[in-house]
């Protein structure tokens, strides 16, 4: 600690050409504070919260930022051999309710509606800032995979690089298109409507399956109809269409074994440096970590040694659970939370 926790860099791996974010003080990051006793800084009322009056949905700087927009000058005995470089960037977190509780399906479709649009103003909002390159959406939920805070939110890296998975997508999709002239996306969808044994949801302008080449056991993904780059390009029907799927993915783990369930959810949007990414089409992907009704599915040796996944199960015969679980979570939903016209 001390002179330690100052230490807030991007460190660049030359093995695997990766930027990795060190960040001291975030060392100090609370662990549920209400099992200490301690109130939810996300709750009405906190001194985090308290200045904003009536919210439904907010965005708060994230106290132990990765990135920081006055991140200081790279020391100088960094210099040298190994590559350094500012940790200049934002983080920040989305509050989607006050309830304390809850997932993405416990909030009301128009609510939900609203929650949309702050991921999509919030992307063009720091996508402007000169140094920001990158956008990353996300959402991560349950403490099997450490969320420190119970109270339903999401999180926002405002970044100075192209994460390495996008610019591993970008690369597929612009040789694709050079190839064929066509969207890799777009030509996904339409066979999987032809195969149908992954697909689990529908509504009028997204998409829900489990794709052909999950790594995940239940991941699910999230494909707009329309070939678009990012949340901000989507028209406010689409908007309304794609906070009802979300609604429903999320219903639909809830329901599968009966337990609420953990999983990341990621936004996959192009990059806000400027450039042109027309041959990208924006999608969200779901990562559940079980494998079973109590069994966790874990990243070990062969997927962080190797980076290679084995799926544990067949794909078409897990997309069916979720089908069948998400006809369940359905008619739950329509009761009470409202339903897509
Ligand atoms: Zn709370
Ligand atoms: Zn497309
Ligand atoms: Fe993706």
């Amino acid at each position: 600690m001390g002179e330690q926790s100052k230490v807030h860099e991007i460190r660049w791996n030359p093995l695997i050409c990766q930027w990795i974010i060190v960040a001291g003080h975030r060392g100090r990051r609370p662990w549920r504070p209400e099992e200490k006793g301690l109130a939810c800084p996300f709750c009405p009322g906190t001194p985090e919260t308290k200045d904003l009056g009536v919210w439904d949905v907010i965005v708060l700087p994230n106290k132990f930022p990765a990135l920081s927009p006055k991140a200081l000058k790279v020391p100088r005995f960094h210099m040298g051999f190994f590559r350094v470089r500012r940790a200049v960037g934002i983080c920040e977190v989305i509050v989607e309710t006050p309830m304390h509780e809850g997932d993405l399906c416990d909030i009301d479709l128009d609510h939900m509606r609203k929650v949309v649009d702050v991921f999509a103003k919030e992307y063009s909002r720091l996508g402007s800032l000169n140094y920001i390159k990158y956008v990353a959406e996300f959402r991560n939920k349950g403490k099997e995979i450490g969320v420190s805070l119970t109270h339903p939110h999401s999180q926002i890296y405002a970044l100075p690089f192209i994460p390495p998975r996008i610019m591993c997508e970008l690369k597929s999709f612009k040789r694709y298109f050079k190839k064929k002239n066509r969207c890799l996306l777009c030509d996904i969808i339409k066979i999987e409507y032809e195969e149908g044994s992954r697909l689990i949801y529908e509504n009028k302008h997204f998409t829900a399956l489990l794709p052909y080449f999950a790594m995940w056991p239940y991941e699910i993904h999230v494909y707009s109809k329309r070939h678009v780059q990012a949340l901000p390009d989507l028209n406010e029907e689409e908007k309304l269409h794609l906070a009802d799927i979300l609604r429903v993915v999320t219903a639909t783990y809830n329901t599968l074994f009966e337990r609420d369930m953990p999983y990341m959810m990621v936004f996959h949007q192009k990059p806000t440096d400027k450039k042109n990414y027309n041959y990208y089409h924006m999608h969200i992907e779901f990562y559940q970590p079980y494998r079973d009704k109590d069994k966790l599915k874990y990243a070990a040796g062969i997927e962080w040694g190797f980076w290679i996944f084995t799926y544990d199960g067949i794909p078409e015969k897990k997309a069916h659970e979720l089908r069948e679980a998400c006809g369940k979570a359905l008619k739950k939903l329509d009761k009470y939370l409202g339903k897509i016209p």
